[in-house]
């Protein structure tokens, strides 16, 4: 196959245009490197089956040739970059939803768009599976991302259904690894880079929020699965294990061997307004669609991922 990544210079963009590779097929790559880092594929630089563009999909994408499959993976992601950067997380889950959805038409490819468990919101049940409609604040900060989330996955059935295209939606809950840039505010590099620092480790509110982390390697795994799929309607790929955000500072503390102590703090700011109370994901249809469930539990995830960053700090 020949496919297109976008935010390929991501996080998880660059894992998985890693697996793409691995499988023996060609990668093209863009990324406007927004939040995306070069180094991520520095490694696939030069691959003879890999190719890299620094592009804003949210313009006019070209691309030469034929393409077997689109994968959307370009947005900012974590809460602290979507609030740093809303119009382009707007635009590119919009106006770069758009044209990679015309771009796979007029190639004849397969789509698959990253959508994510925000477009759940403030999930009143919980686990959430595919069939909840979510409880987003539109106009609230996190509205940036969740309703581009929205907008995106009501555009690509419009594709699926007026166009006949093949399209697939995976939404992804929490996912952390190697990749996960030190600083972009999210609950895992900032406990691991405090717990590697001996900061103190900084829980939200009571730390009884909840929240499910699942490995990278499984959700590449997943989204892989999809792509080859008949399911044509959104999948939840996520780790079902759920903690509380307290519970979850000390695993970091107790895997990382860190002498910092736990503090809860209460921002006044953005970070905390809408922030989901729960989330966990039903991943029945997964297992069933896709015969996928998780591997790697949060002792293995987290040891790899606290190696990482160690040689970072
Ligand atoms: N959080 C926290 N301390 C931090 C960063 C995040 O307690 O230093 C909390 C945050 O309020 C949320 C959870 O951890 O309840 C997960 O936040 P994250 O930014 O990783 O992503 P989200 O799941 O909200 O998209």
């Amino acid at each position: 196959m020949r496919v297109l990544i976008t935010g390929a210079a991501g996080f998880l963009g660059s894992h998985l245009s890693d697996r793409f590779i691995a499988e023996g097929h060609e990668v093209i790559g863009m990324d406007n490197l927004i939040t995306g880092n070069m180094d991520n594929i520095a490694h696939l630089m030069g691959h003879e089956r890999f190719s890299f563009f620094e592009q804003d999909v949210s313009n006019y994408i070209y691309v030469a040739g034929p393409l077997d499959a689109v994968l959307h993976f370009a947005s900012p992601a974590s809460p602290n970059d979507y609030l740093e950067h809303p119009i382009p997380t707007l635009k590119v889950g919009s106006l770069g939803t758009h044209n990679t959805l015309g771009l796979a038409k007029a190639k004849g490819a397969r789509y698959l768009l990253a959508s994510t468990s925000e477009v759940y919101g403030d999930p009143q049940i919980n686990p959430q599976p595919e069939t909840y409609w979510g409880h987003v604040n539109p106009i609230g900060p996190r509205g940036v991302y969740d309703e581009a989330k929205r907008f995106a996955e009501a555009m690509t059935l419009a594709y699926q259904r007026y166009h006949g295209l093949e399209t697939r939606i995976v939404r992804i809950f929490n996912t952390y690894g190697p990749r996960m840039r030190l600083h972009d505010g999210r609950v895992v590099p900032n406990f691991i880079y405090q717990a590697l620092t001996n900061q103190p480790i900084t829980v939200y509110g009571d730390g009884s929020r909840t929240r499910s982390f699942q490995y990278y390697s499984d959700l590449i795994e997943g989204i892989y699965r999809l792509l080859h799929s008949d399911e044509k309607l959104p999948v939840n790929i996520g780790n079902p294990v759920e903690m509380t955000i307290l519970e979850f500072a000390e695993a970091v503390k107790e895997i990382s061997r860190s002498e910092s102590e736990i503090v809860f703090i209460h921002p006044k700011d953005d970070r905390i307004t809408d922030d989901p109370k729960v989330r966990r994901p039903d991943i029945n249809k997964a297992r069933q669609v896709l015969g996928w469930e998780p591997k790697i539990n949060l002792a293995e995830g987290l040891t790899e991922t606290i190696a990482y960053f160690r040689g970072r700090v």
